[in-house]
Parts: structure tokens; sequence; C-alpha cells
């Protein structure tokens, strides 16, 4: 049984003149100790499938259809307390800026004593020797010496560092992880892959990866899951997919791959951009970017249909379950 299963998702934020529908029948899983990432450009609804996931959907924003359902149990309608004592316990969350999730007035020890103490049944001196062993879990060095440090005194790196060592405080068994290594220097950015992958194989824990860079799913993911414009346009192994992408948009993405055996000084763009939500396209949401756009694709909204068992494609060209351009 899948750890995470959502089944058509549907997030919706009401405005005075009309409802825009950010997440549109989104479903996915994830199972115990996989990596699943999520990659589109920015607009593509995938923080907010992140964000309705652990419950932190901001008002007027809603659920307005599906099921979010975590190890068997269903947890989209459940009382904000009961979200609120999932999220950290057992779905922990890492967001792109670590600032936004450590409180500057306090030390990382202090942080990570009081999370550990939320979380279980431990003495205050027992959190604070656990605490340091996260620290060092983590990758910080000296640990004994920078446990009272203010988050200020670390660099980006050590600090995104200490985030993860609050997300897997109360050992989660799902982290939701949205843009984790944007904000970082390439070098340190493949230092915190490289730790999420290792928290990933250690504890079993499942990782649902947010990002735009599919170098970084190519590098980490062992699932990927394509959305643009709030749905899903294509899903398959990572592998698979690197190999051959079947998605126009997909093969966009990939083409913007720095690769190290090219002599091309540039990279390749998908022309045009994200439509904002009040402007999808009727049709293919993709269609005025698509280099292979036909005039059916203006007017038929294609479903995600199996193309070759896991991989599955939302596309006209693969509408009967095989190419026809
Ligand atoms: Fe392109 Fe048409 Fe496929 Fe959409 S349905 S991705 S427009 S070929």
């Amino acid at each position: 049984m899948a750890l995470l299963k959502v089944d058509r998702l549907r997030v919706e934020f009401p405005t005075r003149h009309r409802t825009l529908v950010a997440v549109d029948d989104v479903s996915l899983s994830i199972d115990a100790g996989e990596v699943l990432g999520v990659v589109g450009e920015s607009g593509a609804g995938k923080s907010v499938t992140g964000a309705a996931i652990i419950g932190l959907i901001e008002p007027p924003g809603r659920i307005a259809g599906g099921e979010i359902c975590f190890a068997g149990r269903r947890i989209d309608c459940l009382p904000d307390d009961a979200k609120r004592r999932i999220r950290g316990r057992e779905i922990g969350s890492v967001f792109q800026d670590p600032l936004t999730s450590l409180n500057p007035l306090f030390t990382v020890g202090q942080q990570l004593v009081e999370t550990i103490l939320t979380h279980s049944d431990r003495s205050a001196a027992d959190a604070r020797r656990h605490a340091l062993r996260l620290l060092g879990d983590v990758g910080i060095p000296a640990p004994a010496q920078r446990i009272d440090a203010y988050p200020h005194e670390f660099s980006g790196g050590m600090r995104q560092r200490v985030v993860i060592a609050l997300a897997i405080c109360a050992t989660p068994r799902l982290i939701i992880a949205d843009e984790p290594t944007t904000a970082l220097d390439v070098s340190i950015q493949s230092q915190i892959i490289a730790l999420l992958k290792r928290l990933c194989r250690e504890h079993g824990t499942a990782i649902m990866l947010i990002t735009h860079d599919m170098g970084v799913i190519a590098e980490t993911a062992d699932r990927v899951a394509v959305m643009y414009a709030g749905r899903i346009v294509e899903v398959g192994r990572v592998r698979q997919i690197l190999r051959s992408p079947n998605h126009p948009y997909t093969r966009g993405l990939m083409e913007s791959i720095p690769r190290l055996d090219s002599d091309s000084a540039r990279l390749a763009q998908i022309d045009g951009t994200m439509p904002r939500l009040h402007e999808i396209p009727v049709g293919c949401a993709f269609h005025p970017r698509c280099p292979d756009a036909s005039d059916r694709c203006r007017e038929n909204r294609p479903a995600l249909r199996m193309v070759d068992d896991p991989a599955a494609v939302a596309c006209l060209l693969f509408d009967d379950g095989r190419a026809d351009g």
C-alpha cells in the first residue's frame, strides 16, 4: 500500500470575480522510502499540491475535491489540530528559505529541543543529546560548539541542514521538500541533495521533492510527476523519462538541463510562459507553447493515460495509448 495517496485533488482560490483552480484533478502516490520528484515551472501548481498535503492551504483557498490519504487514513478532512499533529510528527517539511522555518530569536539547539519535546516524551537532557546527534547526522561540523548558536550565525547551506534536522526530529515517514536547494550555491545544492537521499535510504523516509529544476530530479528522484497549469502532464520512472520523455513540455524541460557532453553554450528554453490561473487556455493548456500543437489541441483537453506502465502522459499525440504524431 502506498504511504501517500492523492486522488483527484482539486484546490481552488475563490476571488471576487471568479474561482481560480490552482490544482486540477491531480492524482499521485508515494511509497515508503521513495523519492517522488514533482517538477514544473513556477505557477504549475507544485507547491499548492505540497501545501494541500501538509494542510497548509491559506483560506480562502480550499481543497474543493478529491482525497488525500496518508498511511491508509484520510487526512484532508481532519480538524486543524489533528492536521497540526500529523504535520511535524508524521509529515515533515523543508522549504526554500530556511529562515522561514527558523526563529531568529532562539538558538538552533533551543528550537530543536523544543520540537523534540513536542513530539516525544524524552527528558530535556535526552532531547538535547538527541539534538546534538541530529546536527551531526545532517553534517553540521562540531555540533557541540554550534548547538547554542543563532540561525544568523550559520551559512545558508548550514541553515538548510538545521531545517532538515528539525524536519526529521520526530522521524516523520514523509518529508515534503519544496525547492530545498534553490537558494543555495550549486556545490552546496548537491550536498543537500545527497543528505536527503541518505536520510531516505537510512530511515526509509519518503520524500516529495518539489522543484523547477529537472537536473535536481535527475540526481535525486525515483519517479517524477511533471506538472503544467495545475495538472500532471507526465509521470513515470525518472530513468525512463530521462531516456525518452513523451510529453512535449517534459522534452522542453529536459533540454534545459545543462549537459557536460554538449558543445552548445546556450540551453534551450521553452518559448512563452506558464499561463496565469485566470488565463489557462481551453483545450490542452500547453498548446500556445507546444511545437507539436494541432487544431484539435486547441479544443480538447487530454486526459492522463498510461503509455508504458508505470509511465502516463496527458497529450493528444498519445490519446489511444500510442503516439500518432
Ligand atoms: Fe502539444 Fe497537443 Fe500534446 Fe498538448 S495535446 S502537448 S498541444 S501535442
